[in-house]
C-alpha cells in the first residue's frame, strides 16, 4: 500500500470528492485537497506532497503558467493535470510547460491509479539520479579542493627550502603521492653527452636507476625537452615507452630554471595496470612550476652563497680591518682584524646596532658625524695604536669603514720631527750668525754692485731657512701640546690684528679683504700667538694664491656653541686630487706657481694648533674660482 502525500488541486469539487473518497484514499495515500492556487502555495510550504493534480484552472488562475513556474523551485516535484474538459492540445500544453502526465476527465479508477504510480515513480527516479550527479561532482570537487590545498602546502614547503638536493628529492616524493604513482624519477639532461640520466629516483630498483641512460633523439622525453611541454602515454598493454623498462602509464613533466628545461619530473605504473588521467597531469605539472620557483631560489641562493663565501675569504685575509654599516648604524659585516682592532672575541650578528658592538667614543663619535661623505680620521685605540680610518659612503648601503694601523708610521714621523727639531735649533744660531755676519759686511769697507747683489741672495736665502726652521720648530712646538699658556683671547681682535699686519702684502697686490665678525662672537680659550698664526696663514695663503685685485673674506659667527671661521678668496682654487693632503707636512699643491714662495709647512701648523683645541678644520675649493677653509672652534662657555 502506497501512503504518498497526493494534493488535489481541482476547482470542480465532484472530481476531488471521487478521487479522494473512491480512488486515491482507499488505495492508501494521503489525500490533501484545495480548490485555489493560494491552497497550493500553503500546501507546498506546511506539507509538501509527492504528487500534485491540478487542473487548468483554479477560479481566476491560469495552472498552466503557474505549475511551470513553480517547477523552477520544485523540478522533482511530479504535476499531472486533470482538466474539466477534454481539448485535444490541452494535453500537449500541458507536457510542453513540464507536467509529467495527463489524466482525461473521464479517466477510469485504474487509469487513474496507473498514472499517479508512474508520475509518483518518474518524480522519485528523476531525484535519485539528479542527487547522485550531483554527489559525484561533489565529491569529485571535494578531493579536487584537498588535492589543491595540498599543492599549495608543497608549494609553500618546497619554496621555502634552499638546498637543490632536498628541492628534488622533496618534488620526487610529492609527484609519487599526488598521483599514487608506483614510482618516479628526475631525469637530468647531461649537457656534454646529450643524454638523460636519474638525477634521484623513488622506488627504482638501484640497479635500474644508476645504470639508467637515454638519448634525447626520437622519443618522448626529447619531445618533452625540446617543445617544454608535459606528455601522458597510456598503454593497453605495457610497452618499452622509453626503451628502457616496461610501463602502463606514465607522466613526463618538464622542470624549469630560467625559462630552460633542465629536467625531466616522471612518474608511471609498472607493474600496476592503472591509467594516470589528466588531472594527474595537471597536478605534476602545477608541482613542476612550484618546483622550478624553488629550484630558481636554491640556485641564486647557492650562487649568492658563493659570492659572500668569496668575499668573506677576502675580507677575512685582508691587513685592513674592514667594517660595513648600514644606515640606520646597524652592522652588516666585520672582518677578523677590524674585530682583533676592537678586541672582540665572537663574530657580532650582522643587524646589531654598531653602538652595542663598538665601545669607543672617538670611533662612534666619527660614524656619527661623518658617515655621510667620505672622509679620514686617526683614532687612537684603548691599546695606544693609531688607526688611520677612512670612511666611505656607499648609496643604499651605508658606510664601508677601512682602519690601517699606522702606529709605526706615527713613531718613525715623531722620532723624524724630534730629529728635525733638534737640527731646526742647532742650524738657528749659526744661520743668525751668518745673517748678522752679512749685514757687517756692507759697513766695513766699501762693496761693488755685484758684490752687493750676492749679499742680497745670501740675505734673502738665509731668511728663507730661517723661516723653514722657523716653521719646523712651531709646528715640533704645537705637535708636543707646548703651548699650554692659554688665555682668555678675542678671536675678532685677531682677526683685526692679522689682517691689518698683512696690509703691505694685500695692497701690494690691490686685493681686497672684507671682514664680517657677528658682534656677539664669543670668546675663545687659547694661546693668541698660536691663533694669530692660524688666522694669518690662511689669510697669508689667500694672499698668495690669489691674482692681482682679487677679493678676500674673513667672516666668523656662532653655531650650537661652536665658533666658525671662514677665510675664502676667489684666487687659483685647488685641484679635488689634492685637497685630502694639503695638511700635510710639505705638501704643496701642484698647481702651486713656483715662483710664489712657501714651505708646505703653513696649513699643517694651522692643522696642529685646530687640533690642539679639538677644533676641526675643511677645505672647499674649485680650481679657478677659489677656496674657502672652514675653522671649528669651541666657544668659550662664560659671559666676559
Ligand atoms: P705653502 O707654504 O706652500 O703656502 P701651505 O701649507 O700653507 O704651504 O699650503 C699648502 C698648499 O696648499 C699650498 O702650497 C697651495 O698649493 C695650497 N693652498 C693653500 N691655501 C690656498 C689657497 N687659499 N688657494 C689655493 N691654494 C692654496
Amino acid at each position: 500500500m502506497s501512503n504518498e502525500n497526493i494534493l488535489l488541486a481541482l476547482s470542480n469539487q465532484n472530481t476531488r470528492h471521487w478521487l479522494e473518497n473512491s480512488c486515491l484514499g482507499p488505495a492508501g495515500y494521503q489525500v490533501m485537497t484545495t480548490s485555489s492556487w493560494e491552497g497550493v502555495e500553503t500546501a507546498l510550504q506546511n506539507n509538501p506532497p509527492e504528487l500534485i493534480i491540478i487542473s487548468e484552472k483554479l477560479r481566476e488562475c491560469d495552472c498552466l503558467n503557474q505549475v511551470n513556474t513553480l517547477l523552477d523551485r520544485y523540478p522533482f516535484l511530479p504535476f499531472i493535470l486533470l482538466p474539466e474538459e477534454h481539448t485535444d492540445n490541452l494535453g500537449f500544453e500541458a507536457f510542453r510547460r513540464g507536467f509529467s502526465d495527463y489524466l482525461h476527465p473521464n479517466a477510469t479508477t485504474d487509469h487513474v491509479l496507473l498514472t499517479v504510480e508512474c508520475s509518483i515513480k518518474k518524480g522519485k527516479n528523476r531525484e535519485k539520479h539528479i542527487r547522485q550527479l550531483i554527489n559525484g561532482d561533489l565529491n569529485s570537487l571535494n578531493q579536487k579542493v584537498v588535492d589543491l590545498e595540498t599543492i599549495l602546502g608543497i608549494g609553500r614547503k618546497l619554496t621555502s627550502l634552499l638546498d637543490l638536493g632536498d628541492i628534488l628529492s622533496e618534488v620526487l616524493n610529492f609527484a609519487v603521492q599526488l598521483t599514487e604513482a608506483e614510482e618516479g624519477s628526475l631525469l637530468w639532461l647531461d649537457e656534454e653527452t646529450g643524454e638523460f640520466y636519474m638525477q634521484a629516483s623513488l622506488n627504482f630498483p638501484p640497479e635500474l636507476a644508476s645504470a639508467f641512460r637515454l638519448s634525447t633523439q626520437d622519443n618522448p622525453l626529447g619531445q618533452v625537452l625540446s617543445t617544454g611541454k608535459p606528455l601522458l602515454i597510456n598503454e593497453k598493454s605495457p610497452k618499452k615507452i622509453i626503451t628502457s623498462y616496461l610501463v602502463h602509464s606514465i607522466i613526463f613533466v618538464p622542470l624549469r630554471a630560467q625559462d630552460q628545461v633542465i629536467g625531466v619530473l616522471e612518474v608511471d605504473n609498472r607493474l600496476r595496470k592503472q591509467f594516470f588521467t589528466d588531472y594527474h597531469l595537471s597536478l605534476i605539472s602545477a608541482l613542476a612550476d612550484y618546483a622550478a620557483i624553488a629550484i630558481e631560489n636554491a640556485n641564486l641562493y647557492s650562487r649568492s652563497e658563493v659570492e659572500r663565501n668569496k668575499l668573506e675569504s677576502i675580507l677575512t685575509g685582508v691587513e685592513e680591518g674592514v667594517i660595513v654599516i648600514d644606515q640606520d648604524m646597524r652592522l652588516i659585516l666585520m672582518n677578523p682584524k677590524a674585530r682583533e682592532f676592537f678586541d672582540i672575541e665572537d663574530a657580532p650578528h650582522s643587524g646589531k646596532r654598531i653602538g652595542d658592538i663598538i665601545d669607543h667614543p672617538d670611533f662612534l663619535d666619527v660614524l656619527r658625524e661623518k658617515r655621510t661623505s667620505a672622509s679620514r680620521t686617526e683614532i687612537t685605540m684603548d691599546d695606544g695604536r693609531v688607526m688611520n680610518t677612512q670612511l666611505t659612503p656607499i648609496s643604499e648601503i651605508g658606510v664601508v669603514v677601512n682602519m690601517q694601523d699606522i702606529s709605526h708610521l706615527k713613531e718613525l714621523d715623531r722620532i723624524k720631527s724630534d730629529f728635525v727639531n733638534t737640527v731646526s735649533h742647532d742650524l738657528r744660531s749659526p744661520l743668525t750668525a751668518i745673517l748678522g755676519y752679512v749685514e757687517l759686511i756692507d759697513r766695513v769697507g766699501l762693496t761693488n754692485e755685484r758684490q752687493k747683489e750676492f749679499i742680497h741672495h745670501i740675505q734673502t736665502c738665509v731668511q728663507n731657512i730661517t723661516s723653514l726652521i722657523n716653521d719646523l720648530l712651531d709646528l715640533g712646538r704645537i705637535e708636543a701640546g707646548f703651548d699650554a699658556q692659554n688665555e682668555v683671547v678675542s678671536l675678532a681682535s685677531i682677526v683685526q690684528i692679522s689682517v691689518d699686519g698683512l696690509a703691505n702684502r694685500w695692497r701690494s697686490k690691490s686685493q681686497k679683504i672684507k671682514v664680517n665678525i657677528s658682534e656677539d662672537l664669543p670668546h675663545v680659550l687659547g694661546n693668541p700667538v698660536r691663533l694669530r698664526q692660524m688666522v694669518s696663514n690662511l689669510i697669508s695663503n689667500s694672499i698668495k694664491y690669489t691674482t692681482e685685485g682679487g677679493k678676500i673674506c674673513v667672516l666668523a659667527h656662532t653655531e650650537e656653541g661652536q665658533i666658525i671661521l671662514q677665510v675664502s678668496d676667489n684666487g687659483f682654487g685647488i685641484p679635488a686630487s689634492d685637497q685630502a693632503y694639503i695638511f700635510d707636512k710639505f705638501f704643496r699643491a701642484s698647481n702651486a706657481p713656483s715662483h710664489i714662495p712657501g714651505t708646505g709647512l703653513g696649513l699643517a701648523i694651522v692643522k696642529g694648533i685646530v687640533d690642539n683645541y679639538n677644533g676641526r678644520i675643511w677645505v672647499n675649493s674649485q680650481m679657478g674660482e677659489g677656496t674657502t677653509f672652514t675653522v671649528v672652534l669651541p666657544a668659550m662657555d662664560y659671559e666676559l
